[in-house]
């Protein structure tokens, strides 16, 4: 079995761990895979302004400019019919970093993992992890690719940046907390509104996301608690626009582009966390540590912001080039109170939007989130 040898692996070619990978290449090697061989169609387009100052740092800013029609558009803000019938509009006009970007997500997370490869990221794809061992300092991973070939990999150091599945830190036995039951189900369609504002409505089951995306494409979305709808409710297309009927803005836009739409079915997007995100030479890093709910729309923010305060933490540290216990335990010390302090912050903002809409306090998906529990 062939073995490489390096300073940082990095499961899972997302946004987290392609940030990471481009952040931490210059002081060390690093590899990085991924079990796609290329991004998947996903939900989860609005990049926060304050994230512009990442790719700033990271010189990606240019290129990303250059390849502008095919990865973003600029999103003036968001409207939203939450609390009251009458509209809020919170817009971006302001905001020093500028205004949000609506991504096409596919093309954002090919441009990161091209961008991983061109500044020399060994990147390996398709391929899964499939074991690992931790002797004589070192991890010694097992990958394994859809057509059984096995890759062995000894490394000082890991990252897990699986997402929500967080396979690394799970394989190690560490569980997930799961705050609540929140799902989302997603269509695309082709753009008809002049308006091109992201929209929120909130009703009595949960809330309706609308939002538009490059080649004037819009995904609608409706979230609400996989324990509160009937499970055939979103089993196709046409049982979604049945559903859709409860709402007649967004019915009007179904509608309009009935012939088009491209129904994707139903996601997690609750809030979970790790039990532990760090531990003996490895670190879990965005959705692996922690995972949002899209009413944040900060959740490839937090990914990309953790990717540098643990690029930063591991170079302050060096317990990479020389490992020293005192040293790994402050590291782990540190990069624990660091994303703790983002996951305390979250729920708060989170308890606060949702307790904000009160017209269906006995539902009982808004009743859930009006307890201080979640
Ligand atoms: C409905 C919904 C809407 C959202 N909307 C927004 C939004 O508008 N704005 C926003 O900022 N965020 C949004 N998010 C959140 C955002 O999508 C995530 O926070 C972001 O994808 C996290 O990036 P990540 O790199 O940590 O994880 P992921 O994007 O999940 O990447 C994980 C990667 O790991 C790979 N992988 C998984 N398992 C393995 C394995 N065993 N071996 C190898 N590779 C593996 C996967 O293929 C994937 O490429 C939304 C989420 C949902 C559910």
């Amino acid at each position: 079995m062939a073995k490489i040898e390096t300073d940082i692996l990095i499961i899972g070619g997302g946004i987290a761990g392609c940030i990471a990978a481009i952040s931490l290449i210059d002081t060390h090697r690093v590899i990085l895979l991924d079990k796609v061989d290329t991004p998947k169609e996903r939900i989860g387009e609005s990049l926060a302004p304050a994230a512009q100052r990442i790719l700033k740092e990271l010189h990606l800013v240019n290129d990303l400019q250059s390849h502008q029609e095919q990865l973003y558009i600029q999103n003036l803000g968001m409207q939203s019919y939450w609390g009251s019938d009458q509209v809020h509009i919170v817009d971006h006009l302001r905001n020093p970093d500028g205004l949000s970007k609506s991504l096409n997500r596919k093309a954002f997370e090919e441009f990161l993992r091209k961008s991983a490869m061109a500044r020399g990221v060994q990147c390996i794809w398709p391929t899964k992890l499939h074991r690992s061992t931790f002797e004589a300092n070192q991890w010694h991973v097992t990958t394994k690719s859809d057509n059984h070939k096995e890759q062995h990999i000894q490394t000082k150091f890991v990252i897990d940046a699986t997402g929500r599945q967080s396979h690394f830190a799970r394989s190690l036995g560490i569980k997930r907390s799961h705050i609540d039951k929140l799902i989302a189900c997603w269509v695309t369609l082709p753009n008809t509104e002049e308006n091109k504002m992201s929209t929120i409505t909130a009703t009595e089951n949960g809330w309706w996301y609308s939002a538009v995306i490059p080649q004037n494409k819009r995904v609608v979305a409706f979230q609400t608690d996989s324990d509160v709808v009937d499970r055939n409710t979103f089993k196709d297309l046409d049982s979604f626009r049945e559903f859709a009927k409860g709402n007649t803005q967004i019915t009007a836009l179904l509608e309009k582009s009935k012939a088009e739409i491209t129904f994707h079915g139903v996601v997690a997007a609750n809030s979970t966390r790790l039990e532990q995100i760090v531990g003996q030479q490895w670190a879990a890093l965005g959705d692996a540590a922690i995972s949002f709910d899209p009413l944040s729309s900060q959740g490839m923010f937090n990914a990309m912001a953790s990717a540098m305060q643990l690029k930063e933490l591991l170079i302050a540290s060096d317990i990479i080039h020389t490992p020293n216990s005192t040293k790994e335990a402050q590291f782990q010390k540190i990069y624990s109170q660091q994303i703790n302090t983002i996951w305390d912050q979250y729920l708060y903002h989170k308890n606060v939007f949702y307790k904000a809409e009160m017209r269906w306090k006995e539902s009982p998906f808004w009743k859930r989130r009006h307890t201080n529990h979640l």
